[in-house]
Order: C-alpha cells, then structure tokens, then sequence
C-alpha cells in the first residue's frame, strides 16, 4: 500500500468518526468502498428476519466481508442487525422491513 493509499484510508476514517453510522452503516453511504451491487447483497443479508430459512449468520457475514477485504467486527454486525448502533439511534433509516 502506497503512502497516498494510507493518507486516504486516514481521511475516510476521520470522516466516519465525524458521521453518525456505524461501521455497517458506512458500507451503504454514496462513497462506501463497497460496490452498489454489493451493498444490496449486503443489505438483504443483514436485514433478513431471525428465522427465515437461509439466513446467513452474523459471524458469516463478518466472514464473507473479511474475506473480501472490508475490516469489521463480529460486535459492530451484531449491534447493528439488532438496530442498537447509532445509525437507528439517530435516524430510523433502513430500519423498516
Ligand atoms: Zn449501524
């Protein structure tokens, strides 16, 4: 990684402390690091219901986004899915469903 490559990451990440997303929330702002078509894929997992049959963990979700080089923890998935963090305690957005 080149030094230009660690100032930004620097940058992003100051300006997500300034923000009222968590880390998950982040992943669905206009300039997440993480593709459209991704965001939906992660969108839907994270927002199916407890029970629906194929739901992917909150472990295996971390996982797969580990695997694919996006840094987060199992704690920030958890509290985000169960609607503790701060982006539901600021705005209701994307809470509905
Ligand atoms: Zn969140």
């Amino acid at each position: 990684m080149s030094l230009q490559d660690r100032l930004n990451e620097v940058a992003s990440a100051s300006t997500a402390k300034k923000s009222k997303l968590c880390k998950v929330g982040l992943f669905f702002e206009p300039d997440s690091k993480l593709p459209k078509e991704d965001q939906d894929v992660l969108f839907a997992a994270i927002e199916t219901p407890t029970g629906t049959p194929g739901r992917i963990s909150t472990v295996g979700i971390v996982y797969a986004l580990r695997t694919e080089g996006y840094e987060i923890s199992n704690a920030s998935m958890d509290r985000h899915r169960a609607k503790k963090c701060s982006c539901f305690l600021v705005t209701a957005r994307k809470a509905s469903k």
